[in-house]
């Protein structure tokens, strides 16, 4: 996270938080701040399309690749 993504990966992002109403997929909270998650990571060849997006909550995105990557 951080890191520049390029433009189609920003507008599906924002694309998926619209279709997903901001509520996060996997708690159900709504919220603005919600993030757009990668199915299939970018760096391992993940499209950026809505297929491979998924709406989280800033806490269940953070958790999420804590419990991947610790
Ligand atoms: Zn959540
Ligand atoms: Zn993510």
């Amino acid at each position: 996270m951080g890191k520049n993504r390029p433009y189609p990966h920003r507008k599906a992002q924002k694309e998926v938080k619209n279709v997903e109403a901001y509520q996060c997929m996997v708690c159900g909270v709504v919220t603005r701040k919600a993030h757009g998650h990668h199915l299939i990571p970018y760096s391992e060849g993940g499209a950026p399309h809505l297929q491979n997006m998924i709406t989280f909550c800033p806490d269940c995105h953070r958790k999420y690749h804590t419990a991947l990557f610790k």
